[in-house]
């Protein structure tokens, strides 16, 4: 049994069952164990591929995105741009790369990157070594970035954020927690219901057993980024995968080695994601002051941006590198791969033109 394993016990058996938040918490963050502080888990050889990882083009789609927002924004002076849970910095070294094109953007930002891992912050550290900006690194999204137009990007991050399950029973909704039994991490449910006023109106007519997830930390912060950018201007891109409206269906899940694996078994040793409720972000960020656009489909979104255009101009310059680049699109667009499940949605300052690929 892990070292983590026997904490998180500990834990439970001191305190009682604890919920499945604090569990996602623990197995994903915690400065010995953790999933995300003690490896870098991207790429073939690591346990999932995200989008960047893909191919350069994601990134540089992004980056054209961001150019456009700016320009459609009266090209601010002092733009801020922000990435949440950057990974291996694949996908800022490729924005990077793009807003070099446009040096009035470039030569004036402040590059700042949100990442809770030590480990991945050394990567990105050394990936951005000569990208010509100089980023500076917060742990988390702080109220130190509310102070200009805020340009934002958030690849597979949202998912990543705790959530808290609950589960329509005869008694009426009862949180799921994690507990002990005979020695083993198992699920079982609160004996006392939860009040109803934390499950929102359009879930109550759940089946029995049907489940409602609740993402606190990612509703926060969406409101969060939505209210500086609705103050300050800017723009907010997060991509992920989700649904765009409410299921009863339960979606935590464990990833090791690009195969499922156990939520509760060794901790620390799978990444724990959820699908991103969309409804739920964008709700939030509306309640912050944003516009929101989308959700929308990946695939949609990085056609619209021009993802086509950008790979047959790659082809031309190098032509060896052709299959590549058609199966680098194939896998970002193709609705039976990333087109679909991936979902974009844009949090906008009120009255601002529609950002390119909504
Ligand atoms: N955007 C990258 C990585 C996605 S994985 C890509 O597309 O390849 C999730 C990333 O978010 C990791 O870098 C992880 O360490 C970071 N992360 C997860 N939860 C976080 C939190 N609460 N605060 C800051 N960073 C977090």
């Amino acid at each position: 049994m892990s070292d983590l394993e026997s904490r998180i016990k500990a834990l439970i058996a001191a305190q009682g069952p604890i919920s499945v938040a604090q569990f996602m918490t623990q197995a994903l963050h915690d400065p010995k164990g953790g999933y995300y502080a003690t490896r870098d888990p991207f790429g073939s050889g690591g346990d999932f591929v995200t989008a960047p990882e893909v191919s350069q083009m994601f990134g540089e789609m992004l980056g054209l995105w961001c150019i456009q927002v700016w320009h459609d924004q009266g090209r601010p002076k002092n733009a801020r741009l922000v990435e949440l849970g950057p990974g291996r910095g694949t996908l800022m070294s490729d924005v990077l790369r793009t807003l070099r094109s446009m040096p009035e953007f470039f030569e004036n930002l402040e590059v700042v990157l949100v990442e809770a891992s030590p480990v991945l912050q050394k990567i990105q550290q050394d990936k951005l070594k000569d990208s010509g900006t100089a980023p500076g690194w917060r742990n988390r999204f702080d109220e130190t970035l509310s102070d200009r137009p805020l340009f934002l990007l958030a690849n597979e991050f949202f998912d990543a954020l705790p959530i808290r399950q609950f589960v329509k029973t005869q008694r009426g909704w009862c949180e799921r927690m994690v507990t002990l039994s005979e020695g083993r991490l198992v699920f079982a449910l609160a004996p006392t219901p939860t009040p109803s006023a934390l499950i929102p109106a359009d879930r109550m007519e759940a089946p029995e057993g049907g489940v409602y997830e609740s993402a606190p930390a990612a509703t926060a912060l969406a409101e969060e980024i939505a209210a500086i950018i609705a103050r300050q201007g800017g723009g907010a891109l997060i991509t992920d995968y989700g649904f765009a409206a409410p299921g009863f269906g339960e979606t935590l899940q464990a990833v090791a080695s690009h195969s499922f694996a156990d939520v509760l078994e060794e901790p620390g040793e799978s990444d724990l994601s959820a699908h991103v409720d969309f409804a739920a972000l964008a709700q939030a960020a509306k309640h912050g002051g944003a516009c929101v656009f989308g959700p929308q489909n990946q695939g949609d979104f990085l056609v619209d941006v021009g993802i086509a255009r950008r790979a047959e101009k790659l082809m031309a310059t190098n032509p060896a590198a052709a299959t590549t680049l058609v199966a680098g699109v194939e896998r970002l667009i193709a609705p039976d791969q990333m087109g679909t499940l991936f979902k974009a949605v844009a949090l906008m300052p009120d009255a601002a033109p529609k950002p390119p690929g909504f």
